[in-house]
């Protein structure tokens, strides 16, 4: 394997990434200038120095603090509380600027062919739920993406819930069936939130 199809073929690992986009990737690298690739070399071997799980939220985030800015700024809500996939999905709410609260990530979805919730952060979830119940948390919010993967995983994450008698709703859909949150542009989130049930 030459260094070109090598990078591809790490490139096709990450998500949502296939064999042509991956190409593209190393084209664009292969242009780019040195310093970009400099740049992008550093940035990776600074990776796993300074970034950390947030023990609230599970995400990842820049920093030595065990809790992320997120979490730790006062401002936010203390009353909601946005379940979502992915880290890419926080961002994507981030973005829009119409979530106020606080958010969980759970850290994946259900799998329709095998059912497994081993890579969903089921147990965390709980946890995070119950503390931030004496914080004064009132709804959780399902963010999670409009497929049929998100609609299992909603299922499941409510069943868990079910105990903690809070309001449980799920993002508003129908603007944008099928789309995901980290493609979502800010008004199509603002109004799934708007229109949450
Ligand atoms: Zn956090």
């Amino acid at each position: 394997m030459d260094s070109i199809e090598r990078l591809s073929s790490l490139f096709e690992k990450f998500p949502g990434i296939g064999p042509r986009q991956a190409g593209r990737f190393v084209h664009y690298l292969l242009r780019s200038s040195p310093s970009l690739r400099k740049e992008l070399i550093d940035a990776l071997q600074n990776l796993g120095g300074s970034v950390k799980q947030c023990r609230e939220c599970m995400r990842y985030h820049a920093g030595t603090a065990d809790v992320c800015g997120i979490c730790a700024n006062p401002q936010r809500d203390n009353r909601l509380l946005a379940v979502v996939a992915s880290d890419a999905d926080l961002a994507a709410l981030e973005r829009s600027g119409t979530f106020s609260g606080h958010y969980f990530v759970l850290g994946g979805t259900i799998s329709l062919a095998s059912e497994h919730t081993s890579n969903l952060r089921l147990p965390q979830l709980l946890q995070a739920v119950s503390s931030r119940m004496k914080k004064g948390l009132e709804e959780i919010i399902l963010a999670l993406p409009a497929n049929p993967e998100g609609d299992a995983t909603a299922v499941r994450v409510r069943e868990e819930l079910a105990a903690s008698a809070l309001r449980v709703t799920n993002l508003g859909r129908g603007l944008s069936t099928g789309s995901e949150l980290e493609y979502a542009d800010p008004e199509t989130i603002k109004s799934a939130f708007n229109s949450r049930r």
